[in-house]
């Protein structure tokens, strides 16, 4: 079941949205207190926000970087107000959508669906090879002429990333934006330790300079 959470002041909206989402199957958080929205965020772990910019404290702009901050979840904003600026502000904060009110119901379920669509397919095929190693993500191991380590969850993200750019210099922070969908933060030195032994696994099978370092400038293979 897939997990909405919604943040909206007024009690009427948030009733009838809930009903909806739970008739339609989702799993879904109304939240009423306003007070410490992140932290029931981090406990509900939704797949998708909808999230009203008229809030009582801090308005749904503020709250979408705070997200953001700890978070690549779905976020659709709903709102009365409907003048482009917003629209172009909300999609540059990191909204996925913009949804204003009076809503449409067919329609926001429609871009409900497209937006959880869009979020699960952005992630990585099953299979990828290069340069003479190969892995399977949903195996979770990687292989090398003719033998196979385990890897766990981050190193294979990891390497997956590289994978897809070889010869490309990728970013530190674009390896740690890598491993972070799933709202824990990942610090500089947890990255070194996941490459740290992603070399020593990949020295295992034969591999000990896969992964190269590029001074201040990131990783390559
Ligand atoms: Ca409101």
């Amino acid at each position: 079941m897939q997990k909405i959470m919604i943040i909206e002041d007024d009690p009427a909206v948030r009733r009838e949205l809930s009903l909806l989402l739970e008739n339609e199957r989702y799993q879904v958080l109304a939240v009423s207190d306003f007070m410490d929205i992140l932290s029931q965020f981090q406990t509900f772990d939704p797949d998708l926000v909808l999230l009203d910019l008229g809030l009582p404290d801090e308005d749904g702009f503020t709250l979408c970087m705070k997200l953001r901050n700890i978070s690549r979840v779905p976020i659709i904003f709903i709102t009365a107000r409907d003048s482009s600026m917003d629209e172009l502000q909300a999609l540059n904060l990191g909204g996925d959508d913009y949804i204003t009110k009076p809503y449409n119901i067919p329609v926001l379920l429609a871009r409900i669906k497209t937006v959880l669509r869009r979020a699960a397919g952005s992630q990585e095929p099953d299979r990828m090879e290069a340069r003479g190693l190969s892995i399977s993500l949903s195996g979770g191991i990687a292989c090398a002429g003719g033998q196979t380590i385990e890897l766990t969850r981050n190193e294979l993200r990891i390497l997956a990333h590289l994978m897809q750019h070889p010869g490309e210099i990728v970013s530190r922070t674009e390896l740690i934006d890598i491993l972070w969908d799933n709202h824990i933060y990942i610090d500089d030195n947890t990255l070194s330790v996941n490459i740290t032994r992603l070399r020593g696994k990949l020295e295992e099978i034969g591999l000990p300079d896969y992964i190269k370092t590029r001074r201040g400038m990131g990783y390559q293979i």
